[in-house]
């Protein structure tokens, strides 16, 4: 109940796990990755999520992978949702995000979801969580444009793989997302 408290104190969405509850180690955010965000693009970790798997362990294990091996400052994601809904704050929105394809970051803010799902369907609580994450974005971040990785770098990936991209081919999400939080402007 305090959580959710002071979730809707903080304005965020429910389930969502701040940088400090889940012990985020930044680097120094260099100033050429500044940017104003603009668009959301939709990922995939692109690795089965099994049974037991945890998301705290993982995403500490993904920030330091990233430090280490590829120089990555922080996550290469702004946000990371868990099969079970919760949300993870990974890099700060106002840094661009990193990619190991080739396309224009500038402005991209980086949602991705836990599992691969070429192999295994989105859960319900992921979904439900990716359009309370997206209608928060819109409403707080005035962010309406959404797109997904394959479409952004084509041919160098199929992420957000083939379950989760149906949702947005369909229009399903972003109807979802519009019902959740009613636009007047459109
Ligand atoms: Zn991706």
């Amino acid at each position: 109940m305090l959580k959710l408290l002071l979730a809707l104190w903080l304005g965020q969405p429910q389930g969502f796990v701040s940088r400090d509850q889940w012990g985020s180690q930044p680097q120094p955010m260099p100033e050429e990755l500044r940017h104003s965000p603009q668009r959301v693009v939709l990922h995939h970790s692109g690795v089965l999520w099994k049974e037991g798997d945890d998301p705290y362990r993982k995403i500490r294990a993904l920030q330091s992978w990233g430090q280490r091996d590829k120089g990555w400052p922080d996550l290469p994601y702004h946000f990371l949702i868990a099969p079970d809904g919760h949300i993870f704050e990974g890099r700060d929105l106002n840094y661009r995000p990193e990619s190991n394809t080739q396309y224009d970051l500038d402005g991209v803010v980086n949602v991705e979801l836990w599992g691969n799902f070429d192999e295994q369907p989105v859960t319900a609580p992921a979904l439900q969580a990716t359009v309370e994450l997206l209608a928060w974005l819109r409403q707080v971040h005035g962010l309406r444009e959404l797109s997904a990785h394959r479409l952004q770098a084509p041919g160098q990936t199929t992420c957000p793989g083939n379950d989760l991209m149906r949702y947005y081919e369909s229009g399903q999400l972003q109807r979802q997302v519009q019902e959740r939080h009613p636009d007047t402007d459109d």
